[in-house]
This record gives structure tokens, C-alpha cells and sequence, in this order.
């Protein structure tokens, strides 16, 4: 968005250095002629030049021949923009603006020497446009057009389905693409089904949000580094992370840096879904029907982890043994011959941190006595791993109901699992403390599960304990436990290892948790 000549001019600069090879002036306010052939003459990169009007989504309320005499401006100096951008509504209503624009540029009936490229666009910023495809065949038939951009606002991830359609089946240059928190995989996937660009915000000041130009646009940063566009391809394969909300989430940080660091032809996204079973299901579908996308896997939070053995269930996938007794899944691995195969990697990530932190193998966990606090989905998945390998397990929770129902589910495992009430944890006698409340999370760092008054003698060297919550990475309960003599353990090498185990199950390949933990660390000090 111009403002004035120079701040654009530094902007773009600041552009071409974060990454970008073309420049978008959206000289809705900024409409001194003059001004504007300097700055296209200026210019540090190519440029597309676009007074967008009120009625279109735009800040310019000026009148059209006023506005179509800018362009012929524009384009009159001895560099000139790459391409123009008008609205196809702008250029079907009146013959005088579609002749002016013509004008200016390049045609095959063109006689002057020009080489601006014209991009007709649409945009809505309700919905998907009902006229989608007449809007598409009027800009394909007019000579004058170079570019088709389409772009509206998406009601959910299964609009990007149709931006990828318009976008692989162009007769001309083409870009589609989905406004809102639901269109960011049309924005980075443009590339994989062959969109001539995608546009990304600037990266903000520290401490200050970026200020995209429509709703949902990546920075150049998050674009090229995150999600790692100059890699992305047609045989691209995709993944994400289900849930709602996932704005906060760092598994794309995770398994980008993976997919980056062992050469994987992949790219991991965020994809939220509202919570009913009704739209998981709706778009798990879509996406994994729609075969150009080499949907491949996803990772899944909360809400959906119920939804998604329902979702496997009902589809004839495969769901793995113990997590078909936990009853939530995380995993959804997409295999080479289209099957489902469904998957908790957090039991397996719990017990393999455990495990390493004390110096044994999963048959070492036979008969030791584990203290679990809390009775919610991570205990459950931990409950069931540790029961399942033999150990006898107490259930430590503030409605005893509640573990007492978790108990008597997993007592046929292997081990012993019994519930008790919170306050009896100062008479235990637990070799290993896992905390799975969110007790102690962030932003409340002074909280633990286990003050002094409860938790006895159970801190003394030997003891494991072990906090699930990875934000802080070590929390007070970890810090009391270390200064103790205790063996810690953070729920940063659970988080870590759950991906892990994801990253395995789709890949093939060994996944580089060094990186992994290097990109946690990182991001939670940040
Ligand atoms: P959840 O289903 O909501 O269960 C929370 C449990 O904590 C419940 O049993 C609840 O007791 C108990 N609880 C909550 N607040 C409490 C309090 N103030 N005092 C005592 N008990 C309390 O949550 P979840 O999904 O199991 O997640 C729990 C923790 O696991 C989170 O902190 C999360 O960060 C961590 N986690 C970590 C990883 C990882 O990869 N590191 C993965 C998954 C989860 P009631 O039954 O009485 O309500």
C-alpha cells in the first residue's frame, strides 16, 4: 500500500532482500501521476501496478477515467510496470476503459512498443463466487488479457480444492487464490499446481503484526524459509496439523525444518477445522479424494483426536492396536496405495523419553510403580503405554471419578492400574512422576502439581520425574525436582519424539531430532 514515493521505494527494497522477485504498488491513495511513472521507473524489482477501487475491495473512490488515465501514465515512462492489474468488472463495463487500457498494453494487435502485461482480476471477499467459471472464460477470451486472477474469501479448507482446479487446468497464466485463515494452503500450494505467482506480506518490525494487503496472506519469510516455496513442486507432498485453533502450533515449524534438512519432497501446513465431527469429516475428504494433492498425512490436536479414529473407522482404514484401546489418535498416515492408517505417537513419545532419561529398554518398565497426575487425553495415551509394558500404574487425579474410570479401563493391560485422590500422593512410593495436568503451563510458571506438602518424600535421587507440559520447557515442578536429586525429563522431548514418530511413519526416513529440538527450542524462547 503506497503512501508516499519513498517509504514505497524502501519497502520494496526491504522486499527484493526477505525474497520477493516481483513487487506489487497498491497505489490506491497514492494517485499522483507523476509520482507514480517515478516510482515504477524506480523500482527495485519488477512491478505489478494496481489502483484497486472501493467497490472491488480497494481504497481508491476517485472516478474511472480518472483512474485509467493513471495507468496510461504509468505506462508512458521508459520503464514500466511488468504487468497491470484491472478488474475484468472494471474492463466489461465500460468499451472507453477497456479501449484506453489497450492502449497500454501488451496484445497481439499491439502496435506500440510495450511489454506491460494485463491481469484481470476478481475478488470476493464474502464467499466463493457463484459465477466462478463464466468470471474465468471471459478473462481467458479476451486477447488482451495475459493473467487471470481470481481470488475469494474461503468458508473453509475445501475452497482451496477449487483454487488448485482453476489453477492446473489455466489456459492462460493463472492465479487463484483463498482469502481468510482457511485459504493459506492455495497460497502456498499455488506453486505446486503451477500458478504464475502467490503474494506474501512483508516481514513486520520486531514486536509489530504484519499488515497483509488481503486476509490471509503469509510474509515473504514464513513463505520462503517456513514453508520453504523455492522447494515446492508439482510431486510436492502434503501434511498438516489438524485442530482448532492452530495458529500457535509448532509442528510446521517441525516438520518443515525436517522435510528441509533430509531433502523430503514435502510440505507441512496448518489447517484448522471447526470442532464438529461433520466438517473433519467433510474435509478429510475432499482433501484426500482430490488426487493431485498427494495428501499424505496430517498431524491431529485438539479437538479432532476422537474424530479422527471415527473418521479412519469409517473409511476402512487400519487403526494401530493400543490406540484403538486409547480411543484418540494423533497420526494420520496416508500410505502409497491410498489406505489410512491411524496412530498414537504420543504413548509411544512418553515412554521412549522415560525410558531414555532412566537408561533402560521398554522391558526394563516391568513392574516398576509410575505415578500418573491427571486423567485427561495425554493420560490416557501414557496410562495405556506404561500399563501395556508392564508397569503398575496409580492414577492421581482431582476427580477421582474420573481416574477411576481411565483405571478401569486400562487394568487388563499388562500392569496394575489403580486410581487414588490427589492428596494420597504424598504416601506414594512411585519411582516415576509424570505430571499430565496443565499444571504449571505457561503464563502461570509459579504453579505445581506437587507443593512440598504433597508430595512427602517422593523427590530423592533416583526418582524420574517427568513434566508433559514443553511450554516452559522446564517448569517448577521439573526445577524443585532437579534441585532434589531427581532424573527430569521435559515435555519438550515428548513433543519432540511424537513427531518424531510422525515424521518416520511418512517419510521412511530417520527423522533429525537434534533439529527438532533445536527448532522447539528456539521458538519457545522467542
Ligand atoms: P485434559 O484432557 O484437559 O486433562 C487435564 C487433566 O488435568 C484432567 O485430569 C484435570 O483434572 C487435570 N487438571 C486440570 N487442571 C488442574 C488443576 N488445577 N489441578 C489439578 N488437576 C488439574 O488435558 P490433556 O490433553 O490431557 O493435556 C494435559 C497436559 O498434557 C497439557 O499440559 C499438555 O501441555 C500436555 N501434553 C503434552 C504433550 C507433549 O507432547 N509434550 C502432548 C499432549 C499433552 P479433572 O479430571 O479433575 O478435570
Amino acid at each position: 500500500m503506497v503512501q508516499r514515493l519513498e517509504q514505497a521505494l524502501s519497502l520494496a527494497t526491504l522486499a527484493a532482500e526477505q525474497g520477493a522477485d516481483l513487487v506489487e504498488y497498491r497505489i490506491d491513495t497514492f494517485t499522483d501521476p507523476k509520482r507514480v511513472v517515478e516510482l515504477v521507473e524506480r523500482s527495485p524489482l519488477p512491478c505489478i501496478l494496481t489502483c484497486r477501487p472501493t467497490w472491488e475491495g480497494g481504497f481508491y473512490d476517485g472516478d474511472e477515467q480518472t483512474r485509467i488515465s493513471l495507468f496510461e501514465h504509468a505506462c508512458m515512462g521508459v520503464r514500466k510496470p511488468a504487468y497491470l492489474d484491472v478488474e475484468l468488472a472494471a474492463f466489461h463495463r465500460s468499451a472507453n476503459i477497456k479501449q484506453k487500457v489497450k492502449l497500454v498494453v501488451d496484445h497481439p494487435a499491439q502496435v506500440r512498443p510495450t511489454d506491460t502485461g494485463l491481469i484481470l482480476s476478481s475478488h470476493d471477499f464474502e464467499k466463493r463466487p457463484v459465477d466462478l467459471y463464466q468470471r474465468i472464460e471471459a478473462m481467458v477470451a479476451d486477447p488482451a488479457c495475459r493473467v487471470v486472477k481470481l481470488a475469494w474469501q474461503a468458508r473453509s479448507l475445501r475452497d482451496n480444492i477449487e483454487a488448485f482446479e482453476v489453477v492446473s487446468h489455466q489456459y492462460k497464466p493463472t492465479i487463484a487464490l483463498c482469502m481468510g485463515e482457511w485459504g493459506l494452503p492455495s497460497r502456498v500450494l499455488a506453486k505446486k499446481f503451477g500458478a504464475l505467482l502467490t503474494f506474501a506480506t512483508l516481514d513486520p518490525p520486531a514486536g509489530r503484526a504484519p499488515e497483509p494487503t488481503a486476509p490471509g496472506q503469509p510474509t515473504v519469510t514464513e513463505l520462503k524459509r517456513l514453508y520453504r516455496w523455492d522447494k515446492i513442486q508439482p510431486t510436492t507432498r502434503v501434511f498438516g496439523v489438524v485442530g482448532h485453533p492452530v495458529g500457535h502450533s509448532l509442528s510446521p515449524h517441525i516438520h518443515n525444518a525436517g522435510f528441509d534438512a533430509t531433502g523430503y519432497d514435502g510440505v507441512y501446513l496448518k489447517l484448522p477445522i471447526p470442532p464438529e465431527y461433520e466438517h473433519f469429516k467433510a474435509t478429510l475428504a475432499s482433501w484426500l479424494d482430490y488426487k493431485p494433492l498427494n495428501f499424505r498425512g496430517l498431524s491431529v490436536t485438539i479437538p479432532h483426536k476422537d474424530n479422527l479414529l471415527r473418521f479412519v473407522t469409517e473409511r476402512s482404514g487400519e487403526i494401530e492396536e493400543l490406540t484403538q484401546r486409547i480411543g484418540t489418535a494423533n497420526t494420520l498416515t496416508v500410505r502409497d496405495d491410498g489406505s489410512l492408517y491411524a496412530s498414537n505417537t504420543d504413548y509411544a513419545a512418553a515412554l521412549d523419553s522415560v525410558c531414555e532419561g532412566m537408561g533402560i529398554q521398554r522391558e526394563g518398565l516391568k513392574g516398576m510403580r509410575v505415578a500418573v497426575l491427571g486423567a485427561g487425553g495425554a493420560a490416557r495415551a501414557i496410562v495405556a503405554g506404561f500399563a501395556h509394558h508392564g508397569a503398575t500404574v496409580v492414577i492421581y487425579n482431582r476427580t477421582l471419578e474420573r481416574a477411576q474410570e481411565l483405571a478401569s479401563a486400562f487394568t487388563s493391560g499388562g500392569g496394575k492400574v489403580v486410581a487414588a485422590r490427589l492428596e494420597k500422593l504424598c504416601d506414594s512410593c512411585c519411582q516415576v512422576f509424570i505430571n499430565c495436568t496443565p499444571v504449571g503451563m505457561h503464563p502461570n510458571l509459579d504453579d505445581t502439581p506437587m507443593p512440598t506438602e504433597m508430595r512427602g518424600n517422593s523427590f530423592r535421587p533416583g526418582v524420574v520425574v517427568f513434566d508433559t507440559i514443553y511450554n516452559p520447557m522446564t517448569t517448577r515442578l521439573l526445577r524443585e525436582a532437579s534441585q532434589a536429586g531427581c532424573v527430569t525429563i521435559s515435555g519438550v522431548e515428548m513433543f519432540v519424539r511424537q513427531a518424531a514418530l510422525q515424521f518416520e511413519l511418512w517419510t521412511g526416513r530417520e527423522a533429525p531430532v537434534d533439529i527438532f529440538r533445536e527448532v522447539v527450542r528456539k521458538r519457545l524462547l522467542t
